[in-house]
């Protein structure tokens, strides 16, 4: 049976919103804030809390969202006709403030080879106005770090940003151990609210030809010797997700006590989902 994590919603629920603002908080960030009355409700935990946002086809004048009932959204998604299902992908809350209601989703701004932004939930977050339309569904918290971890680290590359800003800044102040956070250029570099027993290690991409996730993971690779009573948070490209999880355990840290996650995979766009 699947463990379910302590933080995953057992009754996912879905939250519409609207589009307050956008800005480029640094070259390779879009920062777009929502708004709505179901956000009032939304129960932010903090950490990496993730959701699936649903977002219109550029064709279409309104948001059109599947009928769902707790876990069971998928299947009611995938009876939508493929013309008119909403594009859905994964995003993490970048911040939350509830005496405002609004949401703030970092969008990587990807590029493809001749320039241009790339990655339709990027695209769409570049074109954004406000009064558009959006949807979240709470996914809960992947960060599972347990009570006796003597040091931590997390490992991320630029999707994994908003996720590691959102950890050390959940963390307790008296938590030490390490962070590797890869960035596309040196502007990218923010600074991050974490405990002072924290070493961050900012990771600049020297080559804009670079797999993203290769320099953090090279990072990583240096760290040859893991405290089996530590606990380790590996996100981004899905090779720095699975690399990084087998060197760590190599070096001595149990499975279960590493959490690695996928946040996407280097490669030709897939299917609409
Ligand atoms: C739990 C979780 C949380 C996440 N949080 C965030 C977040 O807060 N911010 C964020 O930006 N992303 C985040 N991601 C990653 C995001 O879901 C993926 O980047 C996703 O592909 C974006 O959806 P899309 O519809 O724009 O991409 P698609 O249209 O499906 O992708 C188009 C193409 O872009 C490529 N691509 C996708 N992402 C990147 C990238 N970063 N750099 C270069 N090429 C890329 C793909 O390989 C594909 O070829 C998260 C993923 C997970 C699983």
């Amino acid at each position: 049976m699947a463990k379910i994590h302590p933080l995953t919603p057992q009754n996912p629920r879905m939250f519409r919103a609207q589009v307050v603002r956008t800005a480029r908080v640094s070259p390779s960030m879009h920062r777009l804030t929502a708004t709505g009355p179901e956000l009032a409700e939304f129960p932010w935990l903090g950490y990496d809390h993730w959701f699936r946002l649903f977002l219109q086809l550029p064709h279409q004048s309104s948001l059109r969202l599947p009928e769902f009932s707790g876990t069971r959204w998928w299947q009611p998604y995938l009876a939508i006709p493929d013309e008119e299902r909403p594009h859905c992908a994964n995003y993490t809350v970048a911040d939350f403030r509830p005496e405002a209601s609004e949401m703030d989703i970092d969008f990587v701004v990807h590029r493809g080879p001749t320039g241009e932004v790339e990655g339709r939930a990027a695209v769409w977050a570049c074109n954004a106005r406000p009064g558009d339309s959006l949807a979240v569904l709470d996914q809960g918290v992947l960060y599972d770090c347990p009570e006796d971890a003597s040091e931590i680290l997390v490992v991320a590359d630029e999707t994994g940003l908003p996720a590691t800003a959102g950890i050390v800044r959940s963390m307790p102040r008296e938590t030490t151990g390490r962070v590797i956070q890869e960035v596309p250029t040196a502007a990218d570099i923010r600074d991050l609210d974490a405990p002072q027993g924290l070493d961050v290690t900012w990771v600049v991409r020297e080559d804009s030809g670079e797999v993203p996730g290769t320099a953090a993971l090279a990072e990583l690779l240096r760290h040859t010797e893991a405290d089996p009573r530590g606990y380790a948070f590996v996100a981004g490209e899905s090779t720095l997700a699975t690399e990084g999880r087998r060197h760590l355990h190599a070096a001595g840290l149990p499975k279960s006590r590493i959490t690695f996650s996928g946040f996407w995979k280097h490669g030709p766009a897939q299917p609409a989902a």
